[in-house]
C-alpha cells in the first residue's frame, strides 16, 4: 500500500507521520507514505499556487495546474493511475467500513485543499472520491488527510500486531466498544466489574458483547439500525 499526500504543508505532515504506530510502520515498510510539495510543480517563478475566484467573493482558489501536474508527476512514478481523494467538507463522512476498502487498494493520492478550496475543474479531472472527516469546516486538508491516512493505514497488513487490534474495536462490526479496564484493581473507590478478574473467557466475552449493545444503544441507536 502506497499513499501520497499532496499538499502545501509538508512538514506538518511529516512530523505526525514520522511517529507512534504509523511511524514505526513506515520504517519497517509496512506502509509506504510520502508527501509532496503542490509548489514544486507550479510554473510560477514566484511559486504561487493559488489566484482570485471567478466571479468575485472572499479568500483565494488553489490552481488546477500545480494539482495536475503533481498527479502526473505520481502515476508517472508508480505506473499508474493512483486512487485520487480529495479531502473536502463536501465528500462523503469517512467512516471505518470506507477505510477498510481503501487500506485494500495498491495507491491512492490524497489531495490538500487550502483557502477556499480547489478549482473545480481539477477536481473533475483526477478526483475518484470525496471525503469529509466530518460536518465542520477546518483551515486545510492536511488534518483530514492525516486522519484518513491514519485510519486507512493502521487497517493495513502488519501495521498492528495483530487484525483482531482493529476487528473488535468500535465501529468495526457496527457496535461501539466495551469499556477497558487497568490496575489498580480498586481506583478512587471504584471496582473493576468482578466479571473480569474471573479469567472465564466465554463469560468475558459475553460481557463485553452485552456491554457494547449497551453503549451502541444509548450513545449511538443510529448504528443498530
Ligand atoms: N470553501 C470550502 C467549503 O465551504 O466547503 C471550505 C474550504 S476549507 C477552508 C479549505 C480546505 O480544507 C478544503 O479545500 C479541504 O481540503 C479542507 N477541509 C476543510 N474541512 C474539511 C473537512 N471537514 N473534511 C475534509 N477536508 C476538509
Amino acid at each position: 500500500m502506497k499513499i501520497e499526500i499532496a499538499t502545501l504543508f509538508p512538514e506538518m505532515c511529516e512530523a505526525v507521520l514520522s511517529e507512534s504506530i504509523i511511524g514505526r510502520a513506515r520504517k519497517a515498510g509496512k506502509i509506504d507514505v510520502s508527501c509532496r510539495q503542490i509548489r514544486d510543480y507550479t510554473l510560477d517563478k514566484h511559486r504561487r499556487v493559488d489566484d482570485t475566484p471567478y466571479g468575485g467573493g472572499m479568500g483565494m482558489v488553489m490552481q488546477c495546474e500545480p494539482i495536475y501536474n503533481c498527479y502526473k508527476a505520481v502515476c508517472d512514478e508508480i505506473g499508474t493511475k493512483p486512487h485520487t481523494i480529495y479531502m473536502s467538507p463536501k465528500g462523503k463522512t469517512l467512516t471505518e467500513q470506507r477505510a477498510l476498502e481503501l487500506s485494500k487498494m495498491d495507491n491512492i493520492l490524497i489531495i490538500c485543499g487550502h483557502y477556499e478550496g480547489v478549482d473545480q475543474r481539477v477536481i473533475d479531472k483526477i478526483v475518484d472520491e470525496e471525503i469529509s472527516v466530518g460536518d465542520y469546516v477546518l483551515t486545510g486538508g492536511e488534518l483530514p488527510a492525516l486522519v484518513l491516512t491514519d485510519c486507512i493505514g493502521r487497517l493495513c497488513k502488519g501495521v498492528l500486531s495483530d487484525d483482531i487490534c482493529f476487528t473488535e474495536e468500535s465501529f468495526f462490526d457496527g457496535l461501539l466498544e466495551y469499556p477497558h479496564y487497568t490496575r489498580p484493581e480498586i481506583w478512587e473507590g471504584m471496582a473493576v466489574p468482578p466479571v473480569l478478574l474471573t479469567g472465564h473467557h466465554k463469560n468475558i466475552e459475553a460481557w463485553r458483547h452485552e456491554q457494547s449493545i449497551e453503549i451502541t444503544k444509548q450513545r449511538r441507536p443510529d448504528l443498530l439500525k
